[in-house]
């Protein structure tokens, strides 16, 4: 066998950062990943000259300059600003929540007007801390956003009541008396032009690097610990301990693509579905990632349908509620008995990361690596 200084496991964002940044520094790297493309879940593939997001939206947003600067590297960044539409029932807002939602909602003009309306609302919860994601919701915005915009959405993507759920899975979603409709406070923000799959092929693109898909590491797992000095594993670091302290908790989600013979379905690369009866969460209408580029009567929309983890299915979201965490801390103390295997990104070390944080992580796992 070829000499190998890295077995990276998973050639997602984490993994093809780690792997180029090896590269750079003159080792050998073999990629391995078990489905059949590189990219993990940010893998798109162009379909009537659109860029379907094929595992789910993926919109690149940051505050680092540095990892802004390290991703402009791979591709251009068109100016798209994620501006998603809620529709409760056939009524639309604007998300986040802000003063196009509150005129909407309650036909307040101004910020004043606003902040009362939403200070009346917060009263409910008048001096008592929040204890989970539907008090937390009251206490920042009110019952009737909470109602209907948060409630039921929420209760699908995680498949447990609001008040089963911790409170910082809110805390993501900004709130603004501006009549501003960007999801995002980042400084930085776009979707790379001609897709995100082009990012880690660059990545993985040098002569000291070997990518092989379709590989399952768990068939050969053993031989692979034997094989190589040092792994970069960026599954989920349960199975990799083959559950032996049980299982972390993920959320899936199933997604139904269809092509549409329209060249506009919904005016809106994402609309949201808040109520609790319509069985997805969110329609995502690809080409409005690009400003409409592709097909000019064709439009590929895709439903996103949150699902139960089972053992074999993909896993989305980590669920960082207090038992996972205590879970995952007793996972990272088994980790420390196998110094030779570095656990990354989202599954590897079970946290809600954003891409720019993957890249962070990443980077940082790099200079632990080889600046000492
Ligand atoms: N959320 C909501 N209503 C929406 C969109 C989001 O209540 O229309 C809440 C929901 O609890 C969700 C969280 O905000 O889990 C984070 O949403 P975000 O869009 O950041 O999640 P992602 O895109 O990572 O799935």
């Amino acid at each position: 066998m070829k000499k190998y200084d890295y077995l990276v496991v998973g050639a997602g964002l984490f993994g093809a950062t780690f792997a180029y940044e090896a590269a750079e520094r003159g080792k050998h790297v073999k990629v391995i990943d078990k489905r059949p493309h590189v990219a993990g879940n940010i893998y798109t593939k162009e379909v009537d000259g659109i860029q379907v997001h094929q595992y789910g939206a993926h919109i690149f947003h940051t505050s680092n300059k540095r990892v802004w600067d390290y991703v402009n590297q791979f591709a251009d960044f068109n100016r798209y600003t994620n501006s998603p539409i809620a529709n409760y029932k056939g009524e639309i807002y604007n998300l986040p929540f802000n003063m196009n939602t509150f005129n909407k909602m309650w036909g307040v003009k101004t910020p004043d007007e606003a902040l009362a309306k939403i200070n009346e609302q917060r009263q409910e919860m008048a001096g008592k801390e929040p204890q989970n994601l539907e008090e937390q919701a009251i206490s920042l915005i009110g019952r009737d956003i909470y109602e209907k915009l948060i409630k039921g959405y929420t209760e699908k993507q995680w498949g447990q009541k609001a008040t089963d759920l911790p409170a910082f899975i809110i805390r993501r979603l900004p709130v603004r008396l501006t009549y501003d409709n960007n999801y995002f406070n980042d400084d930085y923000q776009g979707i790379p032009i001609g897709g995100y799959t082009q990012i880690v092929e660059k990545m993985l693109d040098s002569d000291l690097i070997d990518v092989e898909t379709n590989v399952d590491f768990f068939a050969k797992k053993d031989e692979y610990l034997k094989d190589y000095p040092r792994i970069v594993f960026t599954g989920t670091i349960d199975q990799f301990f083959d559950y032996q302290l049980g299982e972390l908790e993920y959320r899936s989600l199933r997604f139904e693509t269809e092509e549409k013979n329209v060249g506009n379905y919904q005016g809106n690369a994402v609309v949201n579905y808040t109520d609790a009866e319509t069985p997805y969460t969110r329609v995502i209408e690809h080409k409005h990632f690009e400003f409409g580029k592709g097909d000019k009567d064709k439009t590929i929309v895709t439903r996103e349908y949150p699902a139960d983890w089972h053992r074999g299915d993909e896993p989305y979201y980590p669920v960082n509620n207090q038992r996972n965490n205590q879970l995952y801390a007793k996972y990272q103390e088994l980790a420390k008995k196998e110094p030779n295997v570095i656990f990354g990104g989202r599954l590897g070390q079970y946290r809600y990361y954003n891409m720019d944080q993957v890249i962070a992580a990443a980077l940082k796992t790099v200079s632990k690596e080889f600046d000492n």
